[in-house]
């Protein structure tokens, strides 16, 4: 049965003028009809969002799916839990994160086998929560950050295999850790080896490993901080930058020169410090508080500057998930705009994601995928915090309605 969702002021597309009292038309779960006048055919269910800021639903570039960061567990741990207790609080994670309006996302790096499971049983229906791109298994070198939710593999030939490998079992992207080295096993060693611009893979490992995924039509995401592997990929044509936090001016340029989407700057992590870095138990340490300053004071430098000069910023939970309005809230904190802000949760992701045509905003033709805000983003972007509706492919989501989504709300 079709569907109308009535607004008290409709978002279209970020970029564009609002509509007043605009209406969505969905028929088989895709927009049909959009606008203030708008034909509107006879015996539609009414979504009655009238007292509400209607807009597209957020996507989240970079998310972790069975790690979360309420349980305050050493990330190690994570990967130490027994799969069962995994796979529930992925579930839940999901189901947080469709409930605080996030309809499509890209996983990448977890264990073995969980995101392809994932995907697939959202998409069958046996599973509640945003449509997911996947990476299947991130990859890191042996000696590299974050051995609990990635997979060896060094040198180019070991890349390539890993890479067709993943392709072959269903991959939409490659994920690669190029910063930050190890020494040792223990959590502490995994914090030294954090935050730094140190390369992990020589420019030959990144050069073949981004050749041989655009081959096979793979686009690539790595985790990078700064420094010279974050430059090199991007000069090899990477698709998109993960953090970026020790952004320089001249880093901004190659931005800018390479079209790389800079994904996931974590400023909840670094700005809020009620749930932030300066929360954890490291922030004793003061060589971890410094190294935490100095990405900060770049990011805050730095960030906004990209967004000025045209850098396409899309936003990412990583492992907090049903958080994204908290990065929007330190992303306009930074002084960049609400429309940017609104932008780099939807539109700049939908396109990044190569799914331009389909997520990011409401125009004809698109997934019927919406949320209803009691506020206006545009004025005041902390209102993306209560969502009171969510509709996915026309669908709207139950709990939300119920308040459910307010289980992760501190
Ligand atoms: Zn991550």
């Amino acid at each position: 049965m079709s569907k109308v969702i009535k607004s008290k002021l409709l978002i279209v597309h970020p970029g564009r003028e609002p509509v007043p009292q605009g209406m969505v038309v969905v028929d088989k779960g895709r927009v049909v009809g959009v606008g203030a006048e708008v034909d509107v055919p006879p015996n539609v269910e009414v979504v009655d969002c009238s007292a509400y800021t209607v807009m597209p639903a957020l996507i989240d570039s970079h998310v972790h799916i069975t790690i979360n960061n309420r349980f305050h567990l050493p990330l190690s741990a994570h990967f130490d839990l027994d799969a069962t207790t995994a796979v529930l609080r992925g579930a839940m994670n999901l189901r947080s994160d469709l409930d605080t309006g996030v309809t499509t996302m890209r996983t990448l790096g977890d264990r073995p086998g969980v995101e392809k499971a994932f995907q697939g049983a959202i998409d069958r229906g046996e599973a509640v929560g945003p449509r997911l791109k996947v990476c299947v298994r991130a990859l890191r070198p042996r000696h590299g950050t974050a051995p609990f939710l990635c997979f060896p593999a060094d040198g180019e030939e070991e890349l390539r295999l890993k890479i067709r490998e993943n392709f072959s079992r269903g991959a939409d992207w490659t994920k690669l850790f190029i910063t930050n080295v190890r020494r040792g096993d223990a959590f502490e060693d995994y914090i030294r080896g954090d935050l730094t611009d140190v390369a992990a893979y020589s420019k030959r490992e990144i050069d073949a490993a981004i050749a041989v995924s655009h081959d096979l039509g793979l686009p690539v995401a790595a985790h990078a901080i700064g420094g010279p592997a974050m430059r090199w990929a991007m000069e090899a044509g990477i698709d998109s930058i993960e953090h970026a936090n020790l952004l320089t001016e001249e880093d901004v340029a190659l931005f800018v020169k390479s079209g790389a989407y800079l994904s996931d700057p974590n400023l909840q992590l670094f700005f809020d410090d009620e749930v932030g870095f300066a929360s954890f138990d490291t922030w004793a340490w003061d060589w971890w508080r410094e190294r935490v300053e100095r990405a900060r004071e770049l990011t805050a430098k730095y960030l906004p500057e990209a967004v000025r000069a045209g850098v396409k910023v899309c936003l990412g939970t990583d492992s907090t998930h049903a958080t994204l309005w908290r990065e929007a809230k330190e992303l306009v904190g930074l002084g960049v705009s609400e429309v940017d802000a609104l932008k780099a949760v939807t539109t700049n992701t939908a396109e990044m994601l190569g799914m331009a045509d389909c997520v990011g905003h409401l125009g004809v033709g698109m997934f019927a995928d919406a949320i209803a805000l009691d506020g206006n983003p545009l004025e005041d972007i902390a209102c993306l915090r209560q969502v009171e509706m969510v509709m996915k492919e026309g669908e709207v989501i139950a709990d939300v309605l119920s308040g459910a989504s307010d289980i992760f709300s501190d």
